[in-house]
């Protein structure tokens, strides 16, 4: 609610005042229990630091993260502790998430010893287990992570942030670092995952397309703000916000029939350091207003599921 995540950063000679680089500008929105909620946008919009976040991995500049009801802020450290394991993070590379000096064993045990669960016997049946909804040979359990190829080492990594059996899973750009043949593995193997052990998923991807196969509702975020909120298809069958417009209009159609005409922006996307004072789309907005670079535009609901940050729709 109302999140905030600015970074200060170092004074340039000449320059006079600390300049604060605004990653999260103010944003809100609810992940609800048992769904995937994408989030989109280029890279530098945000999205990588919320997911960060919402996982406690830094504090926030400003606003309020709840999970189950509970805000995150008022726990003690111990209480912290506990919930920590609820929540769980798959990063995007495969290759540099994972210690190269340890075992496959070693890497799936470090989350349970460092939560105290269970004695070795447990623990290595714990990890026998994961191993196998995973798709992950028991036969690999003493090898090293850098023998394996990027697919393999994305079920590890999944498997790694399973074992503690999380409520909640942040996914940064889980397959943007496979090869195309094998993204849809690992994304079949997430979805076979989320039934099973009922998880709940916030999916950051710069890729329309997986996050069309596999979000329910998708955020769409712009230089730190949230721009558009729907569900997946009303999202794509319906973008209001011209910021979606032009990022679904990007997005290569095969059948020559159902082309649309791409939008190009003008432009640049302006730095976060220095936002534009209204929109921050309006420096490359085809279709900005008078209003538009006076005022920051509110999210809005426009139908009960469907809330855009656009002045077009007030
Ligand atoms: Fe474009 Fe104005 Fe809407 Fe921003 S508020 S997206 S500049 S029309
Ligand atoms: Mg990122």
């Amino acid at each position: 609610k109302e999140l905030k995540v600015h970074f200060p950063v170092k004074k340039k000679m000449l320059q006079k005042t600390n300049t604060v680089v605004k990653a999260v500008d103010d944003i809100s929105f609810a992940i609800r229990q048992g769904e995937t909620l994408g989030l989109v946008g280029e890279s530098g919009c945000g999205k990588s630091t919320t997911g960060r976040a919402v996982l406690q991995l830094f504090k926030p500049t400003s606003g309020e993260i709840s999970f189950a009801g509970k805000r995150l802020s008022t726990l003690t450290a111990s209480e912290m502790r506990q919930q920590r394991k609820h929540f769980q993070m798959v990063f995007q590379d495969p290759f540099s998430s994972l210690n190269p000096r340890l075992t496959v064993k070693e890497i799936l045990d470090e989350p349970l010893k460092a939560h105290r669960l269970g004695n070795a016997g447990e623990r290595s049946e714990k990890i026998r287990q994961i191993m196998e909804v995973c798709g992950l040979n028991h036969t690999f359990t003493d090898r090293y992570a850098h023998e394996f190829s990027g697919g393999q080492r994305q079920r590890i990594g999944i498997a790694r942030a399973l074992i503690l059996r999380p409520q909640l899973v942040v996914a940064d750009e889980p397959v943007s670092a496979l090869d195309v043949s094998i993204q849809s593995q690992i994304l079949n193997l997430m979805q076979d995952l989320q039934e099973e052990f009922q998880l709940t998923y916030l999916f950051i991807s710069h890729d329309l397309g997986v996050v069309r196969h596999i979000c329910n509702r998708v955020g769409v975020m712009y230089l730190g703000r949230m721009a558009e909120l729907a569900p997946t298809e009303e999202l794509y069958a319906n973008p209001l916000h011209p910021y979606t417009r032009t990022l679904l209009s990007a997005i290569p159609v095969a059948d020559p029939r159902l082309r649309k005409e791409r939008i190009i922006l003008q432009g640049d996307v302006p730095s976060a350091a220095n936002p534009p004072r209204g929109c921050a789309f309006s420096g490359r907005c085809p279709n900005v207003m008078e209003i538009c670079r006076e005022s920051r535009p509110r999210m809005q609901q426009v139908t009960s599921e469907h809330h855009v940050a656009c002045h077009l729709y007030e």
